[in-house]
């Protein structure tokens, strides 16, 4: 029977052969990372396995790198604690402690991401225009048994935040025209 998935797999590997000096950086980039995500899985397994079968030699060498490179490590750092990545995991670790639970981290790099690229920047209540000046509220607080779900996010301005404190109450929709979410704001 013809292979569908087969066939695409060799005509996708002959074409990357064929066109490997053609495509500039920047595609090479895009192919890589359609690939990674393709394979999200298998490489994230494929290299934990590696780690482990090689976890002593891995952690020795990584040990001699700081002896020799204390100055490099440091500015990395730095540079880490001042990136968005960084950001998120000092705000993971701050929910993390209130809640005393495991964050569902995915779910709110989604949902700063959200807030980041389609421009959701509005207190959910007030509508004032938060900029980077938002609070991320649980609608149903931790403190009630509420999850650090996506579901469970709604962005307030600080006012309203400390106006809601401990309270269950949803704001979604509540400011913008028709309930839905406008992003022109
Ligand atoms: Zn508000």
């Amino acid at each position: 029977m013809f292979d569908r998935k087969e066939y695409m797999k060799k005509y996708n590997n002959e074409y990357w052969l064929k066109n490997k000096e053609r495509l500039s950086t920047e595609e090479k980039r895009e192919c890589g990372r359609i690939h990674y995500y393709k394979n999200r899985e298998h490489l994230l397994k494929q290299k934990h396995k590696y780690y482990l079968e090689n976890k002593e030699r891995l952690l020795a060498y990584r040990k001699a790198y700081h002896e020799t490179h204390k100055k490099e490590d440091k500015a990395k750092q730095k540079k880490y604690w001042a990136s968005t990545k960084g950001m998120l995991y000092l705000r993971r670790q701050a929910l993390m402690r209130r809640s005393g639970k495991s964050v569902d981290d995915l779910n709110l790099v989604v949902f700063v991401n959200k807030i980041r690229f389609e421009g959701i920047n509005c207190c959910e209540n007030c509508g004032l225009f938060v900029g980077k000046n938002y609070h991320i509220d649980h609608i149903i607080p931790l403190a009630r048994g509420g999850k650090n779900n996506f579901d469970n996010f709604q962005l307030l301005c600080p006012t309203c935040n400390l106006e809601k404190s401990t309270k269950t109450i949803d704001y979604r929709g509540k400011s913008f025209v028709g309930g839905g979410l406008v992003y022109a704001c």
